[in-house]
This record gives structure tokens, sequence and C-alpha cells, in this order.
């Protein structure tokens, strides 16, 4: 097992893109997974209703229980929703239940509504026993409340672009609202990482589509492609990530290369 180095302060990912069906939860679930096991303590904030990271790391998100959406509505301590999840013992999973739908509404009329996440996510990190090296916030397909508030908790923004049509339809307008954030509310925010998946290397459009997103993000796209690969797809209904469902495939494999990448690029850019 390689041993990949940790960086000294939490970094803090927000997997955002206002497309459904790109490989935000999948990226989340399996970066994390390769990460840990790597060595590193990791946590994982699902912020999207469906719940879907949190069942893909084997973390209950029954309507009957505590979740983020207590965390952001009601000011609940993060620390009472970090449950392990059963992928790896340093992988904890903060679940999302489907009340996080009513969020977007509910939060519009509190206060700091923008900063709920940040101040609780913040809170936690500076008192918790032993310190984590990486946090994935799983976002929503939509770019309201609830990712403005992932965006402002994180200081890197990684963009899973799915190697098909319109991949980057709608991609200025995420852009530009990572502008806006960063202008007005989170000066420590950047677009780090960019991920290519669900690559198919037998069409001309997926080539294109990797080789014209390399030419508008040459710094931030990662050199390793995720494949598309049915085990990638099977895992989360076992509750696993590829890594611990099918090791050796493909799928697991481009994981844990991304992640290493990820984890090397942020020694060469630590201080700037
Ligand atoms: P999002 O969170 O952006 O909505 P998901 O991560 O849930 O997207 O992925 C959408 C669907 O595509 C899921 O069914 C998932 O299992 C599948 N999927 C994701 N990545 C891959 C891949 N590399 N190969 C095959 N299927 C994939
Ligand atoms: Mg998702």
């Amino acid at each position: 097992r390689e041993q990949l180095p940790l960086p000294q302060q939490a970094r803090i990912f927000t997997i955002s893109n206002q497309k459904g069906g790109v490989g935000k939860t999948t990226t989340a679930v399996n970066l994390a997974a390769a990460l840990a096991r790597a060595g590193a303590r990791v946590l994982v904030i699902d912020l999207d209703p469906q719940g879907n990271a949190s069942t893909a790391l084997g973390v209950e998100h029954r309507s009957d229980m505590q979740s983020v959406y207590e965390v952001l509505v009601n000011d609940l301590p993060l620390a009472e929703v970090v449950h392990p999840s059963t992928e790896h013992e340093r992988l904890f999973c903060v679940p999302a239940t489907i009340h996080l739908a009513g969020a977007e509404i509910e939060l519009v009329s509190l206060v700091a509504r923008e900063q709920r996440l940040r101040r609780a996510l913040d809170a936690y990190l500076a008192n918790v026993d032993e310190p984590f090296q990486y946090v994935f916030i799983d976002c929503p397909p939509s770019l309201g409340l609830l990712t403005i508030n992932a965006f402002v908790a994180a200081r890197e923004v990684l963009i899973p672009i799915q190697c098909e049509y319109y991949a980057l339809e709608g991609l200025s307008q995420l852009l530009s609202n990572i502008d806006l954030i960063q202008k007005h509310l989170n000066n420590d925010l950047r677009l780090s990482t960019i991920l290519l998946t669900m690559y198919d290397s037998r069409t001309n459009l997926a080539q294109q589509v990797a080789q014209e997103v390399r030419e508008h993000f040459p710094e931030q796209t990662l050199e390793t492609i995720i494949p598309r690969s049915v085990r990638v797809s099977e895992a989360p209904s076992y509750g696993q990530s590829v890594i611990s469902y099918d090791y050796s495939s493909t799928g697991s494999l481009s994981y844990r290369e991304a992640a290493a990448e990820l984890a090397r690029r942020g020694e060469e850019t630590r201080g700037d």
C-alpha cells in the first residue's frame, strides 16, 4: 500500500457541478477511500438530499436521523453527526437526509445563511481529537444555498467533467459563480482541480472533450482520467468504494492514481 504525503492542514474540497450524473458523488467517495487507505484521515460531508455518498460509505441516512440538515438549520454541532464509515477506519461521513431538500428554502431567512457550514466545519476541525487531512463536500446538482454553503466552507473546488456531449455546457456559469463567491464570501476559494470522468477511449468525442478541457484548464486538469467502468457503477449498491469492491479493477486503479496526484499537487502548491 502506497503512503502519500499528508498536508499539514486539512484540505477542504467542494465537489461541484450543477449537472447531475457527472460523477460528483462517485469522485467524492472514491478519492476519499483512496486517501484514507494511503494514510489520511478523511471526512466526507454529504450535502445532497439524495444521500448517495452516505449510502456508498455504508452510513445510514433515514429521515428520523440527525444529519447535516440539523447542522445547517438548527446549529447542531457537526461532531454530533460525524459517523464512521464501513469503508475504512480513517474515513468518516456526515450523512444527508431528505430533509435537506427543504433547507434550500429554510436557509433563506436565517442569519449568515451562506456561512453556516463553514462555521460548523471550522469549529469541528479546530477541536477534533485527531486532525483530518482531507474533507470532501459532495454537492447537489444545483447552484443554490446548499452549494453556496459548500463553496464558503471549502478552500478548493474540484469539478468532475463527464467526457460526453454537452460536457462544457454550464461550465462558464459555474466558473462565474465561483468568482462571485471568491470576491464576496470566501477569498481563499480557488478552482484547484478538474477530473475527467466516464471516459470511453473508443469514442472520438471523449478524446475531443478531454483535449478541450486540458486546453482551457492546463493547470487544474489531473493527468489521470477516470474510465467508464461497470465496476465503478456497481460498487455503491454494495455500500463500498470501487477500491474495496474490486481493488485491481481499472476504476479502482484510476481513482487511486487521481488521489495520489491530488496529494502530490497539494505538496507542490503548498504556500501559494
Ligand atoms: P453525480 O453525483 O454527479 O450525480 P454520480 O457520481 O452519482 O454523479 O454518477 C452518476 C451515475 O454514473 C451513477 O450511477 C454512477 O454509479 C455512474 N458512474 C459514475 N462514474 C462512473 C464511471 N467511471 N464508470 C461508470 N459509471 C459511473
Ligand atoms: Mg451525487
